[in-house]
């Protein structure tokens, strides 16, 4: 069986751990990874906000990130969490929420803004993950109505196809690795220490062969009846204890 990984680096903004992001760029250039970028649009985080901007342009950078084969997906609009969710959300996961719970016109007008904001600055968006992974039905409907049809999160072992939407899963927020199926890794580079980044190094180092791109990650996607039932029985267990972040 298929066995790959795929990095998936949260909340890049114009405040983040600007030196983190450096030391992991210069990592992923010399194993030649490909991750995905979950940019924040319009970031308006206050805790976020707490981090250093850089000198030089934002945006100038997430084009230059871009012209490297990296992904850019769209993590929120301004990452502010405006609502509580419990458990309603679509992967029943329940918490803060910047979209969960809110009207269909409210998200439509916030992934809205946020899309905007990515055609002002020429970047291709084409897929989707929400802060917190807090999201429900109307956020789909949202997205499917803003020409957006790939969400990175989700459970399950293989890309699915689900309310029209193709799901690349996201189970674990630790460095796990398990032998089958594709795995994607949510990394939170402001909250590494050199520990974290050592450790993750090493992992790179050991698994550079095995980390794909999120093209070849999206068409994998798979809607047997096996990889259904393999969903639910993640979906019970990972709900029980929540492993993610
Ligand atoms: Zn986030």
């Amino acid at each position: 069986m298929f066995t790959g990984y795929l990095i998936r680096l949260d909340d890049i903004a114009e405040n983040m751990d600007w030196n983190m992001m450096e030391r992991a760029s210069n990592l992923f250039d010399k194993f030649e990874v490909k991750p995905v970028l979950g940019i924040i649009p319009n970031n308006k985080d206050p805790e976020l906000l707490n981090y250093p901007k850089r000198n030089s342009n934002f945006w100038d950078q997430v084009r230059n990130w871009k012209k490297k084969g990296w992904e850019m997906a769209m993590h929120g609009n301004d990452h502010i969490y405006d609502k509580y969710c419990k458990k309603i959300d679509y992967l029943s996961l329940g918490g803060n929420s910047e979209f969960c719970n809110h009207t269909l016109e409210k998200q439509f007008q916030k992934l809205k803004e946020g899309l905007t904001k990515f055609e002002s600055e020429n970047i291709k968006i084409k897929t989707f993950f929400a802060p917190n992974h807090t999201f429900d039905n109307n956020t789909l409907i949202a997205l499917k109505k803003l020409g957006i049809n790939e969400i990175l999160d989700g459970y399950g072992l293989m890309p699915y196809e689900e309310n029209g939407i193709k799901f690349i899963p996201q189970l674990f927020y630790k460095l796990y690795t398990i032998p089958f199926g594709l795995q994607t890794f949510q990394i939170h580079l402001n909250y590494f220490k050199d520990k974290d980044f050592e450790k993750f190094e090493k992992f790179i180092e050991l698994n550079a062969k095995k980390i794909i791109t999120y093209d070849q990650a999206i068409s994998k996607v798979e809607n047997s009846l096996h990889h259904k039932m393999v969903r639910i029985i993640l979906k019970k267990a990972l709900q029980t204890k929540r492993f993610i972040f």
